[in-house]
């Protein structure tokens, strides 16, 4: 709606009019305007504070305004704004250092891009020049960004309109409990279905064919499903089987989201490249990249690599990235988010499904959680179809920001991914404000 207070309503005015919004119809956008943000909190036109349990497209994983980071911005602005990625410098040699540091042992580079789409771009690059091959592996219930490649890997209907026949991109299914598709009825059998599934794909598909499988460590944006234990494993020896290069997607769900640095890190598995984007620099001045295995940059040792951009490695976005990942070390922000995960966030959504039953399912860790919304907890009929909104779930999301608390929303499923600097109080402010909102339907 538009805001009341007239500096506001012409912005809202003249952003509706000028600004061509992602992935709306045009006449349809009716945006909140957010004049300031501090933490946990944003502030709207008319002055209103909201809980920002979205972390916007979850991606403030340290918080609006953290002002070590602002700081740094500002210095690194002071000192130098840009220079080619050619050329040397210090930002983006102390981002490259401590990012590997985050990775498993044997990931020794980083190419940087700007933001996570490109990411995903250049890894499938670089597997299919390592491999020599061209086919792609990647989940339905996945997201990897609006670039001709990446939405052709993403398996949700934001594919569909997008779909020109991009050869050899196969989609599978991963494990996904609640909702199987494979019959199963314990987590060991879905995940020994899922993977049987697979390996059929890469069977009937050309065992010799795939260049590259690409799968969120855990998937965000499809739900927030986190894989049975061994899954990771298996897909791990699969790509080994077939001489596949694994890529793991840890653009929403890494840089502390998961109460760990990298989701990845849950599992213990060793993937061949990692993407990263969001929470490395919480979308400050924006940075994406990936983490590169040192058999794949031995293939670019003394063959040119075919990519680049002109801002990979901008020192601006480097050294926000350089603050962002020392402030995060320095305050214990990664273990806070791991804290509230298990302490308070996790065991205080378990409650509201125990009193609600239109929650089918509560999934997640850390600050990264999802409610699983169901018109019947006995059928599990999704509360809005799939690839669609509904009345029930508009209405909750409306009574919840009236409130004063943003959800991250997609289909039948309300996200809770606050800034993993969140405290406990907020966090029970969100679940009580969540717990009035549910009780609308
Ligand atoms: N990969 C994953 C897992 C994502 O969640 C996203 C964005 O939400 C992307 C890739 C694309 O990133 P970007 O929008 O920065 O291009």
């Amino acid at each position: 709606p538009a805001p009341e207070n007239p500096a506001a309503r012409k912005i809202y005015d003249l952003e509706r009019s000028r600004v061509f919004h992602s992935w709306s119809a045009q006449a349809a956008v009716d945006p909140l305007v957010i004049t300031d943000a501090r933490g946990s909190r944003v502030v709207d036109g008319d002055g209103r504070s909201y809980l920002d349990f979205s972390s916007q497209l979850v991606f403030t994983n340290i918080g609006h305004q953290h002002p070590r980071v602002v700081a740094a911005i500002a210095e690194q602005a002071q000192r130098l704004c840009t220079i080619a990625p050619s050329h040397a410098n210090e930002a983006r040699a102390r981002a490259a250092e401590l990012i590997t540091e985050l990775a498993p042992d044997g990931f020794e580079k980083v190419f940087f891009t700007n933001a996570g789409a490109d990411a995903v771009e250049h890894a499938i690059r670089m597997a299919r020049l390592h491999t020599g091959r061209y086919k792609t592996l990647s989940a339905f219930r996945g997201y990897h960004g609006g670039t001709a490649e990446a939405v052709n890997l993403t398996g949700d209907p934001r594919r569909w309109p997008n779909d020109y026949g991009t050869a050899g991109s196969v989609h599978f299914f991963a494990p996904f409990l609640y909702r199987s598709q494979f019959h199963a009825e314990t987590e060991a059998q879905e995940c020994e279905r899922a993977l049987a599934h697979l390996e059929s794909l890469i069977a009937f598909e050309g065992p010799d064919a795939f260049a590259a499988i690409i799968l969120e460590s855990i998937p965000g944006t499809a739900g927030i499903m986190v894989p049975p234990p061994g899954y990771l494993d298996g897909v791990r020896a699969l790509c080994d089987r077939y001489g596949i290069v694994m890529i793991l997607d840890e653009v929403m769900a890494g840089f502390g989201r998961t109460g760990r640095w990298l989701a990845l890190d849950n599992f213990g598995v060793q993937p061949d490249l990692i993407t990263f984007a969001k929470g490395v620099t919480s979308g400050y001045i924006p940075l994406g990249g990936v983490i590169i295995s040192d058999a794949i940059a031995e293939s670019f040792a003394t063959t040119p690599y075919p990519g680049g951009l002109t801002y990979s490695g901008h020192p601006l976005a480097c050294a926000t990235a350089v603050a962002t990942i020392e402030t995060m070390q320095d305050e214990g922000i990664v273990e806070n988010a791991a804290a509230i995960g298990a302490d308070v966030l996790g065991p205080g959504l378990a409650d509201l499904a125990r009193r609600h039953p239109v929650i089918g399912e509560v999934r997640g860790l850390g600050v990264f959680w999802a409610l699983e919304l169901v018109a019947d907890p006995t059928t599990r009929e999704p509360l809005a179809p799939y690839g669609a909104s509904s009345p029930e779930m508009a209405a909750i999301a409306a009574r919840a920001k009236a409130d004063g608390l943003l959800l991250f929303q997609n289909m039948n499923r309300f996200h809770l991914c606050p800034p993993c600097t969140v405290d406990a109080a907020d966090t029970k402010e969100a679940l009580q404000i969540l717990d009035d909102a549910l009780s609308v339907v």
